[in-house]
């Protein structure tokens, strides 16, 4: 399983299919992808082989960023109901999830009882908190900490908000994610193999970080939302 992220000028869709075909090997049951335009947020997802997602994707939406994601079922069947990305009840917060949250059945009935549920996955706990805290007052950043600091368990998370299309949040605890720097792009993913297609410039990440990707910044932070520099490395690797 694994998860990509893109902001940034080219076809968004082909970037994040080829990167997720990289990350095949890793093992996956379905698979999805979200992108972002002034529209909105369109989800592709079909369980299965990501030859089967590339045959419900709309070609002709073009979009500046988007995250998609390979998933290995651990809570609810493999199904497309179940495939991430996962919405939150407004439709306003789409989220991508490689981990386990061992919590999620507490925090739903402690915070989201009056929420309707999708899918049977832990996952879905993630998005309805933050939009939760988002109506509460807070912002994205925010509500995305608050959230996290919550959750119990692993984590490599990719978030979209459509009334934020310059930003692309991530976070991880636990499972793998790399932040790829660009020239006017960035992009995200649990292994390089996913993003040597467009750079090989890395920036690594430690659990409990969080990160605020635009096209051209990448700002680190721990969950107290505090800035946290880190130097760039270039990687040699084999294609
Ligand atoms: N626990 C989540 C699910 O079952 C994510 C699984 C994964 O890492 O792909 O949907």
């Amino acid at each position: 399983c694994g998860i990509v992220g893109y902001i940034g000028p080219k076809d968004t869709k082909e970037i994040l299919l080829k990167g997720l075909e990289k990350l095949e090997y890793r093992g996956y049951d379905s698979s999805g992808i979200a992108v972002m335009n002034e529209e909105g947020v369109h989800v592709f997802k079909e369980k299965g082989r990501i030859a089967d997602l590339r045959k419900t994707v709309d070609f002709d939406v073009f979009a500046n960023s988007g995250i998609g994601h390979t998933r290995w079922a651990t809570h609810g069947v493999p199904s497309r109901t179940n495939s991430h990305p996962h919405q939150s009840a407004s439709g306003r917060f789409t989220l991508v999830h490689n981990g386990v949250i061992e919590n999620y059945e507490i925090l739903k009935r402690e915070y989201l009882q009056d929420v309707n549920f999708v899918s049977e996955t832990d996952t879905e706990v993630i998005v309805q908190l933050i939009e939760l805290f988002a109506t509460e007052g807070l912002s994205t950043e925010e509500a995305f900490r608050k959230t996290l600091k919550l959750l119990k368990g692993s984590y490599a998370l990719g978030l979209l908000d459509d009334q934020n299309q310059e930003t692309i949040f991530v976070a991880k605890n636990k499972s793998p994610l790399l932040v790829g720097l660009g020239d006017v792009f960035n992009v995200v993913a649990s292994d390089a193999m996913a993003m040597l297609q467009v750079t090989d410039t890395y920036v690594e990440l430690m659990d409990k970080e969080i990160v605020i990707v635009t096209q051209d910044q990448v700002t680190i932070k721990n969950l107290e939302g505090e800035v946290i520099s880190r130097d760039s490395y270039v990687a040699e690797l084999d294609t």
